[in-house]
């Protein structure tokens, strides 16, 4: 009789997976989670190391978030957003602009990450056509960014892995050598850092600014190409040129934000405000795809004037604004208010860099421990003194991952970097667990 692996494999093709490797490792059908663990249909649990994909925050089937899904549906599931709304959305939106950093007024909602990364370069590329500076029509964008996998999120994002082969069909981005503190060219460490490679971003846009419309970035951390973490100073910067030469900053804070960094928002490190920032990932507590773009009057009233006069943003996605993902994310933020979360995530971090560090000292191959808030990064080379990586053909990170599956946790490595981004609701034996299988892996993967 054929199982559900059988059956998953026969009509499903995942995201971001090689099918191949489904021969040897079938997937693993989940039943039910609870809190930071997940429960395979043949009873198996499995740590949620990464929050499934940096969207868990409050864990899984949170009995808050729960109920108020449950109160949402007794009333209206979704509803049309174009000229409609709903009391959730206008819940969440008030809520929302009231935290986030100061003059980002009015909030367009979306139904996930890389649509609000479109609705980010239109909004800013469409308003210099609106304000008469035509010229403004490209993007810049750092190099080993990430910001999604639709065309124009692509466009700006720099991970071959993700972009190389579709090259012919991405919009023209100007690409800027962005940070890299792990192997910083200047010498500098974090106590000694005044960000001296925003030099890069300076000479590129002395010479760009004229074409420029906006400029988007992963404030803090740069998820996706293995959580490297960089200085606000670098921000801070940005934020000054950027109002400099008349350039729209855009902040992709799609998994940074709520409280990821150890501040609700990555941004707040630096003191600044985006003219543009993009929420979505644990936005609705992992529950629902949802995504929101925030941004200030400057730029709405841009897009304000008689329908004849052709300004509207036509843009919509027929999810937006969905009343359940909406009530969840209402919910989520009433948890941050009522649990004191990232005060008391503090201590949770606290704990993981020191088990982190005391299970890393004898292991040669760790050459980078690196955290801020709730993330928590372990790069992993082949010599320590000359930082020189794994090829990413030996797909050392997968090889762990095979092995912690095993013991129950789920990691998913990026390239050679393994990091834990677990649900806010971990607890401190679940933190000791997770630190000592994640070393166990390591230590077998290497025979040591
Ligand atoms: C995940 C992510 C996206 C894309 O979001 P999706 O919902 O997967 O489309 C964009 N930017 C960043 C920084 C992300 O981490």
């Amino acid at each position: 009789m054929e199982g559900f692996e059988e059956k998953d494999l026969k009509y499903i093709w995942h995201p971001c997976t090689q099918m191949k490797d489904c021969e040897e490792l079938p997937p693993i059908i989940i039943e039910r989670g609870k809190g930071c663990y997940l429960q395979d249909i043949h009873g198996n649990s499995y740590l949620d190391c990464i929050s499934s994909w940096w969207t868990n925050i409050f864990g899984h089937s949170n009995p808050r978030i729960n109920r108020a899904i449950q109160k949402q549906l007794g009333k209206i599931e979704h509803s049309i957003f174009a000229h409609f709304s709903n009391k959730p959305a206008v819940e969440l939106a008030e809520r929302l602009i009231n935290i986030a950093p100061e003059g980002l007024e009015k909030m367009f909602f979306s139904d996930n990450g890389s649509s609000a990364v479109e609705i980010a370069l239109k909004m800013s590329f469409q308003y210099y056509q609106q304000m008469g500076k035509t010229k403004k029509i490209r993007f810049a964008a750092l190099t080993d960014a990430y910001h999604g996998e639709t065309i124009g999120a692509l466009s700006v994002g720099a991970l071959d892995l993700y972009n190389k082969i579709y090259k012919p069909l991405l919009i023209d981005t100007l690409r800027v050598q962005g940070p890299d503190c792990y192997r910083c060219k200047y010498g500098k460490n974090r106590d000694s850092c005044s960000a001296e490679c925003f030099e890069h971003m300076e000479r590129k846009l002395e010479i760009h600014h004229d074409e420029l419309c906006a400029i988007i970035v992963e404030p803090m951390v740069q998820g996706a190409a293995g959580m490297k973490i960089y200085s606000p100073i670098y921000l801070r910067k940005l934020r000054k040129a950027c109002d400099y030469y008349d350039i729209i900053l855009i902040a992709d804070e799609i998994a940074v934000g709520f409280g990821r960094t150890g501040k609700m928002f990555a941004c707040n490190h630096a003191d600044i405000s985006p003219d543009i920032m993009c929420l979505s990932k644990g936005i609705s507590g992992g529950y629902m795809p949802m995504s929101a773009v925030l941004t200030t009057n400057r730029i709405y009233d841009a897009f304000y004037d008689d329908y004849v006069k052709l300004k509207t943003f036509i843009h919509s996605h027929t999810y937006a604004g969905n009343a359940m993902a909406c009530a969840a994310a209402c919910e989520s933020l009433n948890i941050f208010e009522d649990e004191n979360i990232i005060e008391k995530n503090r201590d949770k971090a606290k704990l993981i860099k020191k088990l982190v560090i005391d299970r890393a000292k004898d292991i040669p191959f760790v050459g980078d421990i690196r955290q801020i808030g709730m993330i928590t990064a372990i790069e992993l080379v082949k010599d320590k003194n000359t930082k020189e990586s794994f090829s990413w053909k030996e797909r050392v990170g997968y090889g762990i991952y095979r092995i912690a599956l095993n013991k129950g946790l789920l990691l998913r490595p990026i390239g050679n970097v393994l990091y834990f981004m677990p649900p806010y609701v971990i607890e401190k034996i679940d933190i000791e667990y997770m630190v000592d299988k994640c070393f166990e892996s390591i230590n077998e993967y290497f025979g040591l």
